[in-house]
């Protein structure tokens, strides 16, 4: 997995604030009334857990798990579980909300939530990690549910965790629930392409806003940020439409060559190497701050929020950032990056390829049925397509940056929903 340091702490937003101030200014655009204002804000549920788990050596350890549900508007709660050691409350509801402007924007028929455990899942055994799964999902048994909230992988899990998850919730339930997460194993009911999917959609983005931008693929140069499933990706499909990929990264530090890193051989490597790129010799030693400021034409941060802040905004070469990871930007940084004339196509955009064949997931389990890779790709390409020109009409029609216009997407899609609903 890709764990990078985040920012030095001076440099961080609160990531709830810096939604929210993204929020406010897509609210204000589209004058929002103040009582839709204070619905769409609000996370309808937050629960905090205490999960004390036995490690190997005897011991016992109480972890503090999260889930967030944010909203269940446009239908039941969905998005992933990450394990990290700076899991905070703050992060999941900010995480939770843009999976609601996420679903809303690529037009999926779900809400938004998140969740997350406090740990280093790079300690723990295997046998400590499945515990802490199983007890987590025993204590959000209430909460999870397949027309209820629905769990997915994020930051340090996988379709292991997933396998867990589903195997103690269906114990509870006495029969096997697949559609209660997503992200499974594809022999538990998982979808042919979702492994990918997160990536494929970055690289889908990536390529629609080069062809706005007249950026020709086979001339561009790209850096990417984090090498776990969403960057490892993204780099490997970026490579195979002819873009150069000169810098990758992860935890260990960045490797950069001019020539262009062959990105096969990296994920072989890092898969030989317990799942890192240290001493990967394919390209030269850089740091991971200085792989952002490279002079290339796309940077894709994968790895974390807040690592492009007002501290190194101005530094940024880039002339199209694709968002890989939730929040890599600060709110702060938007202006500075919106005035050095830097494209960017934002997470709840960029990344929702992942939250789509989720949803395919899904439906292939609530159907009883399996599509080839070749549908799961093509639907795909095609929502993330249509919701990238929606996206974009928005953004010409009011004159505002992609993030602002994805947000105002999502917000009247989700608000008007509400009104149709109607409250209390
Ligand atoms: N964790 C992923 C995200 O942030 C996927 C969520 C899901 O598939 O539900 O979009």
């Amino acid at each position: 997995m890709a764990y990078i340091e985040p920012a030095p702490i001076k440099d961080r937003e609160n990531p709830f604030e810096s939604m929210m101030s993204r929020f406010d200014i897509a609210a204000q655009k589209l004058g929002l009334d103040q009582e839709t204002y204070e619905v769409l804000k609000s996370p309808t549920k937050q629960v905090i857990v205490s999960l004390p788990i036995t490690m190997d050596d005897g011991s016992k350890r109480v972890f503090e798990g999260y889930r967030v549900i944010h909203s269940n508007t446009l239908g039941p709660s969905k998005g992933g579980v990450r394990f990290a050691p700076d899991v905070h409350l703050d992060e999941v509801k900010a995480l939770a909300a843009w999976m609601t402007w996420k679903c809303a924007v690529v037009d999926i028929p779900y809400g938004g939530a998140k969740g997350g455990i406090k740990c280093k899942p790079w300690t723990m055994s295997t046998g400590e990690l499945e515990r802490l799964t199983r007890a987590y999902t025993v204590s959000m048994y209430e909460i999870f549910g397949p027309d209820t909230d629905i769990p997915a992988p994020d930051m340090g899990t996988g379709p292991r965790e997933m396998a867990w998850l589903m195997d103690e919730y269906s114990k509870a339930n006495g029969k096997t629930v697949s559609a209660v997460v997503t992200g499974k194993p594809l022999v538990l009911g998982g979808s042919l392409g979702r492994v990918e999917a997160t990536g494929r959609g970055v690289m889908v983005s990536a390529l629609v806003a080069m062809e706005k931008l007249k950026i020709n693929p086979a001339h561009a140069t790209c850096a990417v940020q984090g090498f776990g499933n969403v960057g490892s990706n993204a780099a490997s499909l970026l490579e195979e439409r002819g873009v150069k990929v000169v810098a990758i990264s992860d935890h260990t530090g960045a490797y950069y060559d001019a020539k262009g890193i062959d990105i096969r051989s990296a994920i072989a490597y890092k898969e030989s190497n317990n799942n890192t790129l240290e001493g990967f010799t394919g390209g030269e030693i850089i740091n991971n701050a200085d792989l952002l400021e490279l002079d290339i034409d796309l940077l894709v941060p994968a790895a974390k929020e807040d690592v492009i802040t007002l501290a190194n905004a101005d530094n940024i070469k880039a002339k199209l950032i694709v968002e890989g990871a939730n929040g890599p930007m600060g709110a702060k940084a938007d202006p500075v990056i919106f005035e050095k004339g830097i494209t960017v196509v934002p997470d709840i955009l960029a990344n929702a390829g992942g939250v789509t064949v989720s949803y395919f997931e899904w439906v292939q389990n609530r159907l009883g049925y399996k599509w080839t890779r070749e549908r799961v790709n093509r639907r795909s390409d095609r929502i993330m397509k249509e919701a990238f020109e929606r996206v974009y009409k928005v953004a010409q029609k009011y004159d505002v940056s992609l993030r602002i216009a994805a947000y105002m997407v999502a917000i009247s899609k989700v608000a008007d929903t509400y009104k149709l609903r109607g409250g209390y």
